[in-house]
């Protein structure tokens, strides 16, 4: 679908080839020209329909509503675990990368018990030791798995988690914030409690606001669990319910931008269109990179339609500042790697962008390669 018409390919702004913030259309920029008050019956009806939305998206009908949460998606986050893991509860953290390590995090400062099952960065969740550890430690209430862990792009298999979760009567929670939208969730076929994710990314909206999808019958549960006011989703919940409004200052603008990005997925076809949209974005970035000699972190199979991790060539006359610099000169942003196992760097292939734009950057690094007399084919990288 390279053909919406609210994809730019001439504009002043850069293009964020980054996982968030990421490039929006105009059209989502245009639509936060507006100053609501937070009673405004229309700023009412748009928060309204964008929550029963969301829902939607993961076909959530009415065993789902949604909790929004001022804020970036960390915040959520820490909201959704603070809310529904009670504190006499117990928490197994898949983790295969930073992301899942914050879950940790947010254990720790909430006092929250935990154990953590983890797996290289260029690995997925490991499923048996998920079925063993379940079936040893009848105290684990909750588990939690990141879908694409955005630290190296790798799809995690949230289907088979969520099936060996349930088999064992456990609570699921998933952090999807960089693949809602992008990459299906169906709760009619996965069965999880809740999943978190934010205005941007997949959905292209502007950074700001998360969201909790939950399952009613289990936030039901969960008064009086978070030991945070700002973040307790619950009382977010309630409040929203009963007059709603947001318990604090809305991200109006936010919301507004939130809006027009829900049309704008839904006119691309929602999680398929734009799903295909990003993989044709991941194809070509990937054929390209290579072609230049690049190599990737992960098998292809592992890869989601996300993120594209490359291994930093061994080649000295390679710098990874001097190449971010030369790029964001020429109007494009790529990202620094975040993995622990190996120097890398990393392109993003979602936000407003299509093939045009993903033929423009690796043509910008071949630019750069060949101005610097670097020929990748010629080195090992590391
Ligand atoms: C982006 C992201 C988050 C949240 O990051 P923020 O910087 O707080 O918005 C959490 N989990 C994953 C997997 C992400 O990609």
């Amino acid at each position: 679908m390279d053909s919406l018409s609210t994809i730019d390919t001439k504009t002043e702004e850069p293009w964020l080839f980054t996982p968030g913030p990421l490039t929006t259309s105009s059209t989502v920029k245009q639509a936060m020209m507006h100053d609501y008050g937070s009673r405004d019956n229309t700023f009412i009806d748009i928060n309204a329909s964008i929550r029963k939305r969301l829902v939607g998206i993961i076909n959530g009908g009415d065993d789902f509503i949604c909790i929004p949460l001022q804020g970036s998606g960390t915040f959520v986050i820490e909201a959704m675990i603070s809310t529904l893991v009670p504190k006499t509860g117990k928490l197994l953290v898949l983790v295969n990368g930073a992301y899942g390590k914050r879950i940790c995090r947010i254990c720790d400062y909430h006092q929250r018990e935990y154990r953590v099952n983890e797996t290289a960065e260029d690995e997925p969740v490991d499923l048996q030791l998920l079925d063993k550890r379940l079936t040893q430690d009848s105290a684990i209430t909750h588990v939690m798995v990141v879908h694409c862990e955005t630290t190296s792009g790798i799809l995690n298999p949230v289907d088979e988690v969520a099936g060996i979760v349930e088999k064992h009567g456990r609570e699921l929670m998933i952090d999807a914030m960089s693949a809602f939208g992008a990459i299906s969730l169906d709760a009619a076929v996965t069965r999880f409690s809740s999943v978190a994710a934010s205005s941007n990314k997949c959905l292209e909206g502007v950074p700001g606001m998360g969201f909790c999808l939950v399952r009613k019958s289990v936030i039901e549960q969960c008064q009086g669990n978070c030991g945070s006011l700002s973040l307790d989703l619950y009382d977010q919940l309630m409040a929203m319910e009963k007059n709603a409004q947001w318990r604090f200052t809305p991200p109006t603008h936010v919301i507004l931008a939130l809006n027009q990005a829900l049309d704008e997925f839904d006119a691309e076809g929602g999680v398929k269109g734009r799903g295909a949209r990003y993989r044709k974005n991941c194809d070509i970035l990937m054929k390209g990179m290579i072609e230049l000699g690049f190599k990737p972190l992960l098998k292809p199979a592992l890869q989601a339609p996300i993120i594209l991790t490359f291994h930093l060539p061994a080649d000295p006359h390679f710098d990874f500042q001097e190449v971010y610099d030369y790029l964001r000169a020429r109007g494009y942003v790529i990202y620094p790697g975040k993995l622990t196992v190996a120097d890398s760097f990393r392109i993003g292939c979602i936000g407003r962008l299509n093939a045009q734009h993903m033929q423009a950057v690796i043509g910008a690094i071949a630019k750069y390669l060949q101005s610097n007399n670097i020929n990748l084919k010629q080195h090992k990288s590391s």
